[in-house]
């Protein structure tokens, strides 16, 4: 099958073309002609796979019928990080360059001043994270009642991220009837109702299993020590023919540490997380790109479901506590029929994590004896099963969320939203599947994810504020803490207190 078998427009077909793309992909055959035909879809399917080009494409088609009114965009895309949406306005661009359409990018970071102008003169298409819609959404500057496209991309990302709640606010802003076109590389069972909620008799459309690991990518685990970590990650650099590589960290903080150490060993290295601002992000992205940066010291939330192609190495700095990100993050290599590395990193801590990814998996990580540093000690650090995921990139977002939920209109500060609050507009990151226990069964996600629940508002950095009356668990075990995992603690004191 070729694109011209699709029903697209010439000038569409034009644009793909100019990109060098002959053959759709297994998405893009499915789902193209449905979005036509004006069904609703449900495409299970992950980053990689085309998804993208499988809505913007008949997207394009269908909208370039029509005109825009003011503040009334005429579609709406919904996707969980600002990186994503600019990733999706970009495909816009590329494949829409033939076709007069307009559109707006309503995400964090970018000033509200300007995208209400692109509003006030009407676009086609709006691409927003929920967060920043909602914003706008209150200040009455936008109005969905004009949508006839939805896309909710990423919505089992989304879920993790406590955006669920948002989304169905978002929902009720919508018209009734409207197509609506939906993605998820999982379909836990929230997502599944929302799907039951939201789409009307769709087109199900499956193309890869969430835990499948790309053919192209060798995967090795090499077992070492917390402190063994760095030298290792070194020898592996000196060691391999590595072009370039994303380095995961479960940890922000622990992902600035480990930019500035390799740039001062004279590496070529850049960070990406949710605290750095939107151009740093975006500039940071770029030089990784194009070659400029070597080395990505990623956290997931930053870096999840992001197109860079020809990565030749990943490394799981730390081992992910949730499985399916285990998949997410060496998918980042191996591109497009390209072979890569995927590199885990795992102390003796990690046992369940391993236990919980390999099962996703299907098989074990082949092991690889390269660790130089000193086998693992026979004590474990108390405080890094509990803690070592604790990313709270969402806190600030959940905050917002739940302000809104309290009532957005009556609520000045959520009607009219700082400049500072607006570029907050972060992901949030897990939180509750973070819990050792939870990641035990990486399908099944507890429901008060959806709310908000434990650990959203910690902040690693932050000072502790209390203990509140409840005693965490681990603080009576008889562990005599070392002094660098002091901080750790007191986050679980904090969100232990905020918990009480
Ligand atoms: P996505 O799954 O949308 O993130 O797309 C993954 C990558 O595949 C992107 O770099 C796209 O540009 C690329 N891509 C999309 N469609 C095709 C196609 N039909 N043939 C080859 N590459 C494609």
């Amino acid at each position: 099958m070729t694109f011209d078998d699709l029903g697209l427009a010439p000038e569409i077909l034009k644009a793909v073309a100019e990109t060098g793309y002959t053959t759709p992909t297994p998405i893009q055959e499915q789902a193209i002609p449905h979005v036509l035909g004006g069904r609703d879809v449900l495409g299970i399917a992950q980053t990689g796979t085309g998804k993208t080009a499988s809505f913007t494409l008949p997207m394009i088609d269908k909208l370039s019928r029509g005109r825009a009114r003011a503040r009334m965009p005429r579609s709406l895309i919904l996707e969980p990080t600002r990186e994503l949406a600019a990733q999706v306005a970009e495909n816009f661009e590329t494949y829409g360059k033939y076709n007069k359409l307009s559109m707006a990018l309503l995400i964090g970071g970018v000033s509200f001043g300007d995208q209400e102008k692109k509003l006030d003169r009407g676009v086609d298409v709006l691409i927003a994270t929920p967060g920043r819609l909602l914003d706008h959404c209150g200040r009455g500057k936008v109005l969905l009642t004009g949508v006839q496209i939805l896309v909710i991309d990423e919505a089992d990302r989304m879920l993790d991220m406590g955006f669920i709640p948002d989304i169905e606010e978002i929902c009720k802003k919508l018209p009734f009837t409207r197509q609506t076109l939906f993605f998820s590389a999982t379909m836990p069972p929230e997502i599944q109702r929302l799907t039951d909620t939201f789409l009307h008799n769709p087109e199900r459309i499956e193309v890869a299993r969430a835990a499948s690991t790309g053919a192209g990518i060798k995967q090795v685990l090499i077992k070492t020590t917390r402190d063994g970590k760095r030298d290792l990650l070194q020898k592996i650099i000196d060691d391999e023919d590595l072009k370039n590589a994303i380095i995961f960290c479960n940890r922000k903080r622990d992902v600035s540490v480990l930019e500035r150490a390799l740039s001062k060993a004279g590496l070529s290295a850049g960070a990406i997380h949710g605290d750095l601002d939107q151009s740093t992000r975006t500039k940071t992205l770029d030089g990784f790109r194009k070659g400029n940066i070597r080395l990505l010291v990623a956290s997931d939330v930053a870096a999840r479901g992001l197109d860079i192609p020809d990565v030749s190495h990943v490394f799981n700095y730390d081992v992910p506590s949730h499985a399916e990100d285990y998949v997410h993050r060496i998918g980042r290599t191996g591109r497009a029929g390209k072979s890569g590395i995927a590199y885990t990193f795992a102390t003796r801590e990690d046992g369940k994590y391993l236990a919980a990814i390999e099962k996703l998996i299907g098989n074990p990580i082949p092991t690889q004896e390269k660790d130089a540093a000193a086998p693992a000690p026979a004590e474990a650090t108390p405080s890094e099963p509990e803690t070592a995921a604790a990313e709270d990139d969402g806190k600030k977002e959940a905050k917002r969320s739940r302000g809104r939920r309290g009532g957005r209109n009556k609520d000045k500060a959520a009607a009219e939203p700082s400049q500072e609050t607006a570029q907050q507009n972060e992901p949030a990151e897990k939180t509750e599947d973070k819990q050792p226990q939870k990641t035990a069964k990486p399908e099944e996600k507890p429901a008060r994810r959806e709310r908000g629940g434990r650990g959203r508002d910690r902040d690693d950095d932050q000072p502790v504020v209390g203990l509140g009356d409840h005693v965490p668990a681990f603080i009576l075990r008889a562990v005599k803490l070392p002094k660098k995992n002091t901080k750790e603690t007191d986050d679980e004191l904090e969100a232990e207190s905020e918990d009480a």
